[in-house]
């Protein structure tokens, strides 16, 4: 069987690095906080070269936070992708505010920059930009609409660990971007982790004081905040595997190059990368008959994915908004069609032209 990702794999490749961060940790007697989260929020960035990074509990918390930073609540709206992981839409809802939906681009899995302009309205306050499945968004185009509709930008950066967008890193430069270390990200932890980077010093020390019950010093509370820490067991692990990221990166490119190049004559729509700068989170194709497809490569021992198969639009969280939504075709006929194809940097070359043999066989 040729498992969609291997989460052990990683730990074996580094060894007792792994074990001597947790070690480390265990024996400090430091386990909220500490010289080893500071050591992860200034190596993480340093990497993505951004003013302040901001350790919280995890990448729905750092969203929700940020969102929260920028003075979003109750009666604003915020833009976010109709086509994401139902968190991008659940940190808006967490503030009070209420997710307007933009469709992805014609052939793409990311915001169409030109359903941003016809979906703002009065009470609009922020756009959240995802680069969904590794792949940049066309951030350029998203900056220029929203500079002209007086509105930020905020990054959910959560599959992009280590992406290029216009020659610097996606998390540098920017308002913020919101990461997730769940496990199964290209960077990812032993449990939930997250973090915020930003430029903005003043993001940066709200994010900080609303992770931390609203204050900065202790039982001074400026804020109603919450208790959203980074983990220093996590953070010490995420130290220890950040060095490992850009190898890691190049080899899912890698095995991205061998099914765009084996799976060329499928017929299956392939996912595309203009700027060249995907990290490959996710290997997602399009077929009109995905469901027979999953279960054709089940049988030749392939195991693929849907990310996702119900929009967040159609879930029944957000049933109450139904009637107030744009249609949303584009949307809904991906959900049909996605399969995620296995892609981790622990796949090996070998299990990856397996992989390309099967499609080639069931198609
Ligand atoms: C994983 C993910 C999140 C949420 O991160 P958690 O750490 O699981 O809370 C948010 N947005 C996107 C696009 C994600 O993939």
């Amino acid at each position: 069987m040729i498992p969609f990702l291997d989460l052990k794999a990683a730990r074996a490749e580094l060894g007792s690095e792994i074990e001597a961060a947790v070690a480390r940790v265990l024996q400090s007697g430091r386990y909220v906080g500490g010289p080893e989260v500071e050591a992860f929020e200034s190596a993480f960035a340093d990497y993505v070269e951004a003013e302040s990074c901001i350790g919280v509990g995890n990448g729905l918390d750092a969203l929700t936070l940020t969102l929260r930073a920028l003075g979003i609540g109750p009666g604003d709206e915020v833009l976010v992708p109709a086509h994401t992981f139902v968190a991008t839409w659940l940190s808006v809802s967490a503030t009070g505010a209420c997710p307007v939906p933009v469709e992805p681009s014609p052939c793409g899995f990311n915001m169409d920059p030109d359903g941003i302009a016809p979906a703002c309205r009065p009470r609009t306050r922020a756009i959240v930009v995802v680069h969904l499945y590794g792949c940049p968004a066309d951030l350029d185009a998203i900056r220029a609409v929203a500079a002209a509709h007086g509105l930020p930008v905020i990054e959910d950066a959560a599959q992009a660990h280590g992406a290029y967008h216009a020659g610097r890193r996606v998390g540098g430069g920017t308002t913020a971007a919101c990461w997730s270390f769940y496990p199964s990200k290209n960077l990812g932890a032993v449990g939930d982790g997250g973090a915020v980077t930003t430029d903005d010093a003043v993001v940066a020390q709200r994010v900080r004081q609303l992770a931390n019950y609203g204050g900065l010093r202790k039982y001074h509370h400026d804020m109603r905040g919450t208790n959203s820490r980074l983990d220093p067991i996590q953070a010490a692990v995420l130290s220890a595997k950040l060095p490992h990221l850009d190898a890691w990166n190049a080899r899912r490119r890698r095995i991205a190059a061998i099914y765009g190049d084996g799976l060329a004559g499928t017929g299956l729509t392939l996912p595309e990368d203009p700027q060249g700068a995907s990290v490959w989170h996710l290997y997602v194709v399009r077929s009109a008959d995905r469901d027979g497809l999953a279960d054709r490569l089940a049988a030749h021992d392939v195991e693929a994915l849907i990310h996702y198969p119900v929009p967040p639009h159609g879930q029944p969280a957000y049933a109450d908004l139904a009637a107030d939504l744009p249609p949303l075709p584009r949307t809904e006929a991906i959900a049909h069609e996605l399969l995620s194809l296995p892609i981790g940097p622990h796949l090996s070359e070998a299990d990856a032209r397996a992989v390309v043999a099967a499609v080639n066989a069931v198609v």
